[in-house]
């Protein structure tokens, strides 16, 4: 055991970071499977094929003002322009536009051929009977040709790439989807994930544990993560601090498209999980991330002959050894499985997500690790500003699940004062 434990090295946050990005850029070479989905159900899946636009967009000249449609060399002298006509959303367009002449539109409605700017209703005078109105552009304001207008394909032309392959969809990209006509959108297939949590002390939720026992958290919490980030989560049975036992739950594990393995990773005399990899053949990219919470986060592959039957995943087969305390868990996985799930997935955004936030109040650390600290961002004022929540440890779930992000202090850091900008992790 020894010899594998000392085999690859301990690295820094940022190496860590590094190969796990350029392990996750050649992964994503390979293209999963593609399966349609409807669109009511694409939202968090990955768009296989580029979205191209069906027809110019917009399709005709489009005001974006309630209004009148003119020329704005005409309209700019302020002379009384005669309304010849109207034009509602949904009528085809009219014209040609009479010189002299404006027209009335509304929001959405096309433009009259020949009109070449929209004035707005508020900024217009009106003259004359009812049924023969006149308008005039009140001065000394003016307005330039194209004004209120987006004129046809300003936005896209037909057939042009909307959203390219890789793009995660939400609620914008189904919105697109739909104005292109599109019902059922090509997406990539789900990752499958298999998730063994190892260790004898853990049991079943519904069960009580017994002194010295712990109910099993990190399957259901990993199995959420999962889902999050466009996988499928496959929990397999916890698997015992035996030799026996872990062999039997690889085996199986080894099925999934991506390996997640929680416990056994530290030095305990019954963290077996890397010995266990080792006799399936695994190579270790790391062994330890100079981090904490984390720092006994295995990465590495298993070899192709310990990966039968997976068609759409020609290339490696990663597996991640998380540290057993949930929360080293939960910012491990966020940091390291969610970029390789990614690339799996067929995602072009494969990046944990930072952000700057201003801190609330003073930290003090020891240097030599990067820290990940629950915490509490809160994003009601105008800069968003974040507390770091008690705990007691990387066990404490009870402060992870008050925090919503975790501050990133640096391994050189020993104090941060209130008021600086500082990085988050979101998770
Ligand atoms: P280990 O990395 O196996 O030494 O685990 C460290 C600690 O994490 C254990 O003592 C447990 O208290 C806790 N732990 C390990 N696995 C889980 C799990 N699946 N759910 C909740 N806590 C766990
Ligand atoms: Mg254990």
């Amino acid at each position: 055991m020894g010899s594998v434990l000392s085999m690859p090295g301990v690295l820094s946050f940022a190496e860590a970071l590094e190969i796990v990005a350029a392990r996750a850029a050649q992964l994503a070479q390979n293209k999963p499977a593609i399966e349609s989905v409807a669109l009511r159900h694409a939202a968090g899946r990955v768009l296989a094929t580029p979205l191209r636009a069906d027809c110019d967009q917009p399709p005709f000249a489009r005001s974006t003002r309630d209004g009148f449609a003119c020329r704005a060399a005409e309209a700019s002298k302020h002379h009384p322009l005669v309304v010849a006509g109207a034009t509602r959303a949904g009528q085809p367009a009219a014209g040609p536009l009479p010189p002299g002449a404006a027209w009335e539109i509304m929001t959405g409605a096309p433009v009259p051929r020949g009109a070449d700017a929209v004035l707005m209703i508020e900024h217009v005078a009106t003259t004359g009977e009812p049924s023969a109105p006149w308008i005039r552009l009140v001065p000394p304001r003016t307005i330039e040709p194209g004004e209120n207008i987006v004129a046809r394909g300003a936005q896209a032309r037909k057939g042009e790439v909307l959203l390219s392959a890789g793009t995660g969809i939400g609620s914008a990209q189904v919105a697109l989807s739909a104005s292109c006509g599109y019902a059922v959108l090509k997406v990539f297939a789900k990752p499958r994930v298999a998730i063994l949590c190892t260790g004898d002390e853990l049991v079943p939720i519904k069960s009580k544990p017994a002194a010295g026992q712990i109910r099993n958290s990190s399957s259901a919490m990993l199995a959420t993560m999962v889902a999050a980030a466009g996988g499928i989560p496959w929990v397999l049975p916890v698997a015992r601090d035996t030799a026996k036992s872990l062999d039997a739950a690889l085996a199986r594990a080894v099925m999934a498209d991506l390996l997640l393995i929680t416990g056994g990773v530290s030095a305990g005399k019954f963290d077996l999980v890397e010995p266990a990899l080792a006799r399936m053949g695994a190579r270790f990219h790391f062994t330890g991330v100079r981090m904490q919470p984390g720092k006994p986060l295995v990465f590495g592959e298993l070899p192709k002959r310990a990966t039968r039957t997976v068609k759409r995943q020609n290339g490696a087969k990663y597996f991640f050894g998380l540290p057993g305390n949930p929360v080293s868990s939960a910012v491990t996985f966020a940091l390291f499985a969610v970029p390789v799930l990614r690339a799996l997935a067929g995602s072009n955004d494969r990046a944990p997500r930072f952000a700057l936030a201003r801190l609330a109040e003073d930290v003090k650390t020891k240097p030599g690790l990067t820290r990940f600290l629950p915490a509490l961002c809160t994003f009601a004022g105008a800069i968003p500003e974040v507390v770091p929540v008690p705990w007691h440890g990387s066990g404490d779930l009870a402060a992870m699940a008050k925090a919503n992000c975790f501050l990133v202090v640096p391994d050189d850091a020993e104090h941060i004062a209130a008021g600086a900008a500082v990085r988050l992790l979101l998770s």
